[in-house]
């Protein structure tokens, strides 16, 4: 692609939905870049999604090439991996152009936070546990900053907890509800153009080894190591799902009461693409247990459009499209600021 002087272009790093936010970004015209770890550039050169690599050895590399990519006129459009492997105080240091509000990453980064965020915006939250003597049901404990959920446990009381967490020695944890019933991960973009928050789709995610313990029968299940069927809940993969579409009122909601109250904690509120993890449980009651305040990779089955999105516009649109549609739009109204945090 031939890049015009002065015109902006669309970078990110090179994993989670990269594939999928620079195949969005070339549908809507702009030049991209990816952002890559040395060796895990392949599928950005074979599936041509990127104009330009820059080879990194570390993610916080991206700070070395700040000024490189101020001239090319970058804007970064955050992912996962962004608050992972940079954290969210460094990205608030950042200085390039970028897609969102960096502020709001310490209130979904942060559990007790996100808890107080989520509880004023209304939702159904899981019981926490103050201390492990508390439990009196199923319990799910989380490692902090586990990220994907490597060693969660299930405990149903004290004296299961204090058994199991002897294999996880001085990390810190929370002691949450567990909640019976299916997961689902609702994806929504807010316009801060528009006001509005649109449904993108949803998911479910493929965990190992929580959805591969029910392919074998309990008398295997009983003979194989313990360390081998304790649950763990290692993402390896996304499932699209259609929710019954008398759930869509409440989940329209949702987001629209997430919004509203994370512009009383944060200058100028969460906008861009976010997602509510949940579960639904036979009462038809909603338990949210997390809030990712950017792209979810459960968004990536739909790169050519969700049934909602395609319901919506008349062309394909990815949560990645409609990033750069966003940007697009902001800049034909001389609105760029709106949409930059
Ligand atoms: P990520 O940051 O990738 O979302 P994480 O480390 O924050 O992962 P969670 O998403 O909170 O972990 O939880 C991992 C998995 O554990 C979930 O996908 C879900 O399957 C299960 N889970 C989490 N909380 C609950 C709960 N309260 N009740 C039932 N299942 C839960």
């Amino acid at each position: 692609m031939v890049v015009a002087k002065g015109e902006w272009r669309i970078a990110t790093l090179g994993s989670h939905s990269a594939l999928q936010i620079l195949k969005g970004a070339h549908d809507e015209g702009f030049p991209t870049i990816a952002i890559c770890k040395k060796g895990k550039d392949k599928p950005y050169r074979q599936f041509k999604v990127a104009d330009e690599i820059l080879i990194v050895q570390e993610y916080t590399d991206l700070f070395k090439l700040e000024k490189q990519l101020k001239e090319k006129k970058a804007i970064i459009i955050p992912h996962a991996s962004f608050v992972q492997y940079i954290g969210h105080e460094k990205m608030e240091k950042l200085s390039l152009p970028y897609f969102g509000c960096k502020k709001i990453l310490e209130w979904e980064s942060n559990r007790d936070k996100e808890k107080v965020w989520l509880t004023k915006a209304g939702l159904k939250l899981p019981k926490v546990f103050a201390k492990p003597e508390d439990i009196d049901r199923a319990v799910i404990v989380k490692f902090h900053g586990a990220g994907g959920g490597k060693g969660y446990f299930l405990a149903k009381n004290p004296k299961d907890f204090y058994k199991k967490i002897k294999a996880h020695p001085g990390k810190g944890y929370v002691i949450q509800e567990y909640i019976l019933g299916v997961h689902m991960y609702a994806h929504y973009f807010h316009s801060p153009l528009t006001g509005e928050t649109e449904i993108m789709g949803f998911d479910k995610r493929y965990e190992s080894n929580v959805d591969g313990i029910g392919r074998i029968t309990a008398r295997d299940q009983m003979v194989l190591p313990q360390e081998k069927v304790d649950p763990s809940y290692v993402i390896v993969g996304n499932i699209p799902v259609v929710v019954r579409e008398s759930f869509l009122p409440r989940f329209i909601e949702m987001g629209e009461d997430v919004v509203r109250e994370s512009k009383k904690i944060v200058p100028k509120g969460l906008w861009g693409p976010f997602c509510l993890e949940c579960v639904l449980t036979p009462e038809e009651e909603i338990y949210v247990f997390e809030i990712s305040a950017r792209i979810v990779a459960g968004t990536n089955p739909y790169i050519h459009g969700s049934p909602y999105t395609w319901i919506r516009y008349p062309e394909p649109m990815s949560t990645g499209r409609r990033i750069a549609r966003e940007i697009k739009i902001a800049i034909e109204q001389n609105r760029l600021k709106e949409v930059l945090g």
